[in-house]
């Protein structure tokens, strides 16, 4: 910290306080600065960079093509960064994130090493007080939580977990040091996204890797490809075409929607698009698909059927493949990972597949891990078992609004906010990628909450008003939407953190409205309205 940080850290009390330091934390930090306020980032882990910061695991990279990921806000900074590859591995994405701490001059204002454990307001010095887990105290008139939707590591509710001699590690928790996976025998739990990318990788060096799958995901290939310096310049020279289009697209992502519906369509051509879809790089097979393949079951079981065939053609043994294909929900339906021959590291001599709805684990052990079939021994496991997605880390803090109330036990039946900005009950907080905030594409979305966040408070500033909060009514107006819009979609009928289930943490067993599943241009026609009526939607004193 600079003697001037330090100074300022001493008075511990600022006009907002925010609390980490990812891609959310870091741009609300520069916003904020433009405004004059002071500002303290409040960060956990000792650098920037959030989710890529943590998740270093072999083979972590990007499913959004990287031109369309990184910040829009600054010709400058588009204009000297290179991507190397068209879905960024994660050292590189860390690299861009701390050139843009270094660039705009970032770091001064945060402090590293700072995990927030409780924050609560004080109606009557319209203050938030925020403890760190090392016991110090700060205030800030705004608390602004950008926290991470997919940022609080969850670990499998195994007994024996402690009792393993080996080494284990959580993907989202991976040691800074280098992993090796030579001559090991390594256990993969988890086929997730962050599963899926770690057993490709592993499976290249590993002795011998046992994956241990309970629900088997639809996964469609990646095509990642490297970037030359002249398609690079290519790139930069269509910066404003490629954000234009994702301004315009459902999820922010460079793919959307074929409007034509599944069934409109010949055999032929149907398959041919499923094709053609299957070829292209990133999410279009998912979100660039016929119109109704996430609504419509017959039009789902088209697109599923289409890449079983894929995964049966992939995989050699039969049997093998069929465990590989879920029976249990429609592609689509949860997150589809992305993948570079996941299927073809079936086919080697040194990888195994344990399907846990057969033969589930009954302990982790000294040695290994107990199935109800067997003991396998390991020197390694790697639990790829997720997050508790979207409200996790704010369950993980202790916050308390008006009169002491809990967030957690106000959102311990499903969370409910204005716009994922504001919740009844805790004036001047304001969450960035808090639930029912559009996400998809989420650095998109990031740059467009910061946005609106900044312009709250400019606005706040300009008039003299010190406080803000969403009334219940605007919270069921906007809960309303978020019902509305996801109406008929085929993924509230399957359990995953779409809809907010996560069987590894309790209370979280039950299917609710966990996110808004309208789309982007939607979201923010309605943030739009909400800043050009003078958000009269919020009660501001
Ligand atoms: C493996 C992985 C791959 C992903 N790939 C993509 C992708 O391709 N495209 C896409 O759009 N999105 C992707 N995401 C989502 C990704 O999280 C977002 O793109 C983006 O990085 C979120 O930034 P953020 O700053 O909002 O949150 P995060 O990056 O999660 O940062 C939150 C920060 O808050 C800190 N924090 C949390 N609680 C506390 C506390 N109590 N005290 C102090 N600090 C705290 C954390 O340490 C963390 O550094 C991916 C996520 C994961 C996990």
């Amino acid at each position: 910290m600079t003697p001037a940080a330090e100074a300022s850290a001493n008075t511990a009390d600022f006009d907002a306080i925010i609390i980490g330091a990812g891609m959310s934390g870091l741009y609300q930090l520069l916003r904020l600065r433009e405004l004059g306020l002071s500002v303290r980032v409040l960060e956990a882990g000792t650098e920037v960079g959030g989710t890529w910061y943590w998740n270093r695991y072999p083979g972590a990279r990007f499913d959004s093509e990287s031109y369309s990921y990184g910040y829009s806000f600054s010709k400058e900074l588009l204009v000297e960064w290179s991507w190397s590859e068209h879905f960024s591995p994660q050292p590189e994405t860390l690299r861009y994130l701390n050139h843009v701490a270094d660039r705009f001059d970032l770091r001064r204002d945060i402090e590293f090493g700072a995990r927030v454990k409780t924050a609560a307001w004080d109606e009557a010095a319209r203050r938030w007080t925020v403890t760190l887990e090392n016991g110090r105290r700060l205030t800030g008139r705004f608390l602004i939580t950008a926290i991470g939707a997919l940022s609080a590591p969850t670990l499998p509710r195994i007994p024996g977990r402690e009792s393993f001699r080996g080494e284990s590690h959580h993907t989202a928790e991976w040691p800074k040091e280098e992993v090796r996976f030579e001559g090991k025998r390594v256990a993969v739990i988890g086929t997730g996204a962050s599963g899926v990318q770690t057993i490709q990788e592993v499976a290249k060096t590993a002795g011998h890797l046992t994956v241990f799958q309970r629900t088997p995901n639809w996964c469609a290939p990646l095509h990642n490809d490297k970037i030359g310096e002249a398609e690079m310049q290519a790139i930069r020279a269509r910066y404003d075409e490629i954000f234009a289009r994702c301004a315009e697209t459902f999820a922010c992502f460079l793919h959307t929607p074929d409007p034509r519906k599944t069934f409109e369509v010949s055999d032929a051509e149907r398959e041919a698009v499923f094709e053609k879809l299957y070829a292209e790089r990133g999410f279009g097979i998912w979100v660039g698909n016929f119109s109704d393949i996430l609504t419509d079951k017959r039009a789902n079981a088209a697109i599923s059927d289409f890449v079983a065939r894929k995964i049966r053609a992939r995989v050699k043994d039969p049997a093998v493949a069929e465990k590989l294909i879920p029976k249990n929900h429609g592609f689509g339906t949860r997150r589809v990972p992305l993948e570079t021959r996941y299927y073809e590291v079936y086919n080697q001599p040194n990888v195994e597949l344990v399907d846990l709805t057969e033969t589930p684990i009954e302990r982790i052990t000294e040695t290994g891990i107990r199935t109800s079939a067997r003991d396998h021994a390991f020197d390694m496991i790697i639990y790829a078992t997720g997050f508790d997605a979207l409200t996790g880390a704010f369950d993980r803090i202790d916050i308390r609004g008006s009169g002491g109330r809990s967030l957690k036990q106000h959102w311990s039946g499903g969370a409910a906010t204005f716009l994922g900005f504001q919740s009844a009950g805790f004036p001047n907080l304001l969450m960035l990628l808090g639930p029912h905030t559009a996400l998809g594409n989420i650095p998109r979305s990031i740059e467009y909450c910061v946005d609106w966040v900044t312009g709250l408070i400019g606005f706040m500033q300009a008039r003299g008003l010190s406080r803000a909060e969403a009334p219940v009514t605007s919270v069921e107006d906007w809960m309303r939407t978020v019902r509305e819009s996801s109406a008929g979609l085929l993924a509230n009928e399957v359990s995953s953190w779409f809809t907010g289930v996560n069987t590894n943490v309790e209370g979280k067993g039950s299917r609710i409205l966990a996110r808004y599943s309208g789309s982007a241009p939607a979201f923010r026609q309605r943030a739009d309205e909400v800043a050009a009526q003078g958000y009269r939607e919020l009660d501001l004193g």
